[in-house]
């Protein structure tokens, strides 16, 4: 799975070449596709060359020009993680909550760029009506060990709901916030199982036959790297660094299920 988050203007024709390079030499992978297969007991294929799922992390605006125009051109279904109790606001109550529950503050709502948005309900509704996915990201974006377990409930269940609710759909996805391993533990990874299928991490490393389907890893990548880092990392050149991690991601999903 690759991971991206919002993508300006001037990155499009950078993206752009970042879609045709691993539709080209990886091929790519619809979100239903990757279930499936993950199920599949008979598919085996070298991690070298699995085929792509695009996921898009925050809701961004920026990301439904890009499916508009450059996922459209190249067939890519993808996975939206939107965080719902941020797509109800607003104007500049939005801007304030995206610079405090996004940027954690690094920047302020007045700095952030003047076409910088969250998509609202409208256009969730295109994207699921085109074929993608639109999964949680959290209520508020909140980072879920710092939370209680009263909070959790909100957080985690109560934005899969909201989303259910205002998309008409059954919300199976659940990518939590900031996606590292200290951002995830034992008590949060019980109440996502509770109430989601499945669950992205933004911890790096391949996709295969025997991950846990709560414990999915992403590449994070930024078009703006050059392309040939970009292919080092869609191609595990990094991977063997999280392997620790990995196992302690798995470890989580592997002792929420039985709790
Ligand atoms: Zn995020």
């Amino acid at each position: 799975m690759l991971l991206f988050h919002g993508i300006e203007d001037h990155e499009h024709d950078a993206f752009d070449r970042l879609v045709a390079y691993i539709a080209r030499e990886h091929g790519v992978i619809s979100p239903t596709e990757a279930v499936a297969e993950s199920a599949d007991q008979d598919v085996v294929r070298p991690s070298w060359c699995l085929p792509c799922l695009f996921t898009f992390d925050d809701g961004f605006g920026s990301n439904f020009e890009v499916a508009a125009s450059i996922l459209d051109r190249y067939g890519v279904k993808a996975l939206f993680f939107v965080c719902p109790g941020l797509t109800d606001l607003e104007g500049d109550m939005q801007r304030q909550a995206v610079a405090r529950q996004l940027f954690q503050g690094r920047i302020d709502a007045e700095d952030l760029p003047s076409g910088m948005r969250l998509m609202n309900w409208d256009e969730l509704c295109n994207l699921k009506s085109q074929g993608h996915v639109i999964g949680c990201h959290g209520m508020r974006h909140q980072r879920l060990t710092e939370i209680t377990k009263e909070e959790l409930v909100e957080e985690v269940e109560a934005a899969g709901d909201l989303l259910d609710t205002r998309l008409a759909q059954k919300t199976d996805w659940y990518a939590y916030a900031f996606g590292d391993i200290g951002s995830i533990d034992r008590l949060a990874m019980e109440a996502i199982s509770r109430r989601f299928r499945y669950c992205r991490s933004g911890v790096r490393g391949a996709n295969g036959r025997q991950t846990n389907r709560m414990a999915f890893c992403a590449d994070s990548l930024s078009p703006g790297a050059p392309l040939s880092y970009q292919k080092l990392l869609i191609e595990g050149a990094v991977d063997v660094l999280y392997v620790r991690r990995r196992r302690a991601l798995e470890a989580f999903a592997v002792k929420a299920a039985i709790t």
